[in-house]
């Protein structure tokens, strides 16, 4: 959302801006939407319930696996009520993606929560400015969607799910180190606590048979900042917003029909 030169971004979208900057833009700059697919809607369903679940337990109000397992249906049906879906018959049929979210929702509850102590659950933050120069002002908003963070070290477990998210028996890493990091920012700037733990990813694989995996995510702050030999992603990113010079990245795995607003009209996609 852009107010004059100030452009208020939520913190859960920062890390998709250094996938494909151009398919950023669209999506939260220029407001293009498109309909969910119905792979979309599962992780919708399973990230409500999950976040439910430990909020509960953070919260000290701990609730039943049922209850999140509600959670996660009601989170579907909203969000198809709301945005829309794209059905389509390579994937999972409406009744599938409820079963499929219901399934994962209750294996996270019983077999992986309890392995966790969280201090927080997608926690809010306190905004964050970040001075891009030429008048221009970023503010970084919101909360740490879909992420935890862990009680003693403080660090960031966010949760990511998808048919890829397991490989190998390992969470998938690759691209999440900005994500990671901007929450890493946020968090030490909302509380005043340092982070002295690691980032991690928690992947829940939403096909097949119930599989999760975990993997430490290092120096994803540090990624932010930069150092004397290399820009911190921050400077790149104050550098797009100063010029308005978004980038294309027809490499990205997001670069597609499916996924991207732009695909139609872009220029640098691959059709
Ligand atoms: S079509 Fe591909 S390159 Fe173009 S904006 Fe979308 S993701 Fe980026």
């Amino acid at each position: 959302m852009s107010n004059g030169n100030s452009y208020r971004i939520r913190a859960s979208s920062f890390g998709e801006l250094f996938d494909c900057a151009l398919r950023w833009e669209a999506k939260h700059l220029q407001g293009m939407r498109m309909p969910n697919s119905p792979r979309a809607l599962i992780g919708t369903g399973v990230h409500a319930g999950t976040a439910a679940f430990d909020r509960a337990q953070v919260g000290g109000q701990p609730i039943s696996v049922d209850d999140a397992a509600g959670v996660a249906v009601d989170a579907i049906a909203e969000r198809i009520a709301d945005e829309g879906v794209r059905w389509t018959t390579d994937d999972p049929n409406r009744k599938e993606v409820d079963k499929i979210a219901l399934r994962v929702t209750t294996a996270y509850c019983n077999d992986v929560s309890p392995r966790y102590e969280f201090e927080a659950v997608e926690m809010e933050t306190k905004p964050l400015s970040i001075d891009c120069g030429g008048g221009i002002t970023i503010v970084l908003t919101g909360t740490l969607d879909r992420a935890r963070i862990r009680a003693g070290s403080h660090g960031i477990t966010d949760l990511k799910t998808g048919r890829s998210a397991v490989v190998g028996g390992r969470a998938a890493t690759k691209k999440h180190r900005p994500q990671i990091g901007t929450y890493e920012l946020l968090y030490e700037h909302s509380t005043g606590n340092a982070i002295t733990g690691p980032g991690e990813i928690l992947g829940i694989n939403t096909s097949g048979s119930f599989q999760f995996g975990t993997a430490d995510v290092h120096g994803a702050k540090a990624l932010l900042l930069g150092n004397d030999d290399a820009p911190g992603l921050i400077e790149l990113a104050a550098g797009m917003f100063r010029t308005g010079l978004f980038y294309p990245n027809p490499q990205s795995t997001l670069c597609d029909a499916r996924y991207c607003p732009r695909f139609a009209r872009c220029p640098y996609s691959e059709k």
